[in-house]
């Protein structure tokens, strides 16, 4: 491990959360950029594409209330698509019951996700959002199953899910 490196993420994380709570208390954060031309849509068009509950996961990154997805106890076999662009994200066969009320994945496909952190509970957290289209999906924490020892905490609102 560099030393100096741990240090200095040491330091730097908490200062940038002071700095984040005296300059942006209740900044929404903007949803993160679509990696393809095609998926940069305006707000408006975002809005007219999506339903009101989606746009705020999907675009405003925000988060549904627990258990209150039935894709938390989805359990057939299948592809669980972004509601945003349609990009395959997570399949059913690294699905698991997290006990948190939203679905949970140990794993994505592959190049399908892209994390970024984000420190709306003042302690960063990990946010991980479609690679496509940009659209907030969730949070990833390391206390999931193995092999990967990852949980992917999504919104069913951000999902599609396709059955085999
Ligand atoms: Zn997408």
């Amino acid at each position: 491990m560099n030393q100096f490196l741990t240090r200095r993420t040491f330091i730097l994380i908490p200062t940038m959360s002071i700095l984040k709570i005296i300059f942006n208390p209740l900044q929404v954060l903007a949803s993160s950029l679509a990696s393809k031309e095609e998926w940069n849509f305006s707000k408006d068009e975002w809005k007219a594409r999506l339903s009101s509950e989606s746009y705020y996961i999907l675009r405003e990154e925000g988060t549904e209330r627990a258990f209150s997805s039935q894709l938390n106890n989805e359990k057939r076999k299948g592809i669980f698509h972004c509601a945003g662009c349609d990009l395959p994200l997570f399949s059913s066969d690294k699905k698991f019951d997290s006990g948190t009320g939203w679905p949970s994945f140990w794993d994505s496909i592959q190049g399908s996700v892209e994390t970024k952190v984000d420190f709306k509970l003042i302690v960063p957290r990990t946010e991980y959002h479609c690679s496509r289209c940009g659209g907030h999906q969730g949070h990833v924490f390391n206390d999931g199953p193995l092999p990967t020892g990852k949980r992917y905490c999504n919104n069913g609102l951000a999902l599609r899910f396709v059955p085999d």
